[in-house]
């Protein structure tokens, strides 16, 4: 019987995801007999090859280049998974959201504390730089999301778990002290 295809990427997110993906030690040994891998920064694969099972997704929208990928992602999966609150509801990149783009470019590149040398004041514009949102987008607002694993980022067997009981065809099972961790 052929594996379940799987594919990952990360949009405006920090790769704490797939860290978290890589954080069930040695379970990935057990991943890789049960799936293979497609599209992915794990295995540097940058163009689909065929049609996948589940696409895993870290990060929500915040320029053009996101969404074309997202979008690429939603045409190649049969089922999506957001991961993380980045993907689920824009998480750390979305407190610019309130801010005009302007504002934050200027800060991110001229006035910014970090900012050492830019004496001529150039805000990045080559034509090929993606597009800024006027937003940080979650995953959801873009494509239709099939899955949401909460957690910043969600833990290493909530992960482990989901795609195993969706590999199996179980129900993914969601405690409560996955969303509460007072
Ligand atoms: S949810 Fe947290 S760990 Fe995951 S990409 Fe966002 S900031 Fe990083």
């Amino acid at each position: 019987m052929s594996k379940p295809i799987i594919a990952t990427t990360s949009l405006a997110g920090c790769f704490g995801c797939h860290m978290s993906l890589l954080d069930i030690d040695e379970k990935i040994l057990d991943l890789i007999q049960l799936v293979e891998f497609d599209k992915s920064p794990i295995n540097d694969i940058k163009k689909f090859s065929r049609k996948c099972d589940i696409g895993l997704i870290e990060g929500g929208c915040c320029n053009s280049e996101n969404v074309h990928v997202l979008k690429d992602f939603r045409e190649h999966c049969k089922i999506l998974i957001a991961v993380g609150e980045c993907a689920i509801m824009g998480g750390l990149p979305a407190m610019r959201n309130g801010i005009p783009i302007r504002e934050c470019l200027e800060e991110a590149y001229i006035k910014g504390p970090t900012v050492s040398s830019n004496d001529q004041h150039i805000i990045p514009n080559d034509s090929e730089l993606p597009i800024l949102l006027d937003r940080v987008y979650p995953c959801h607002e873009i494509v239709k999301m099939d899955y949401y694993l909460p957690g910043c980022p969600p833990r290493a067997g909530l992960i482990w778990e989901a795609l195993v009981a969706l590999i199996t065809g179980n129900e993914i099972k969601l405690p409560y002290e996955v969303f509460k961790f007072d």
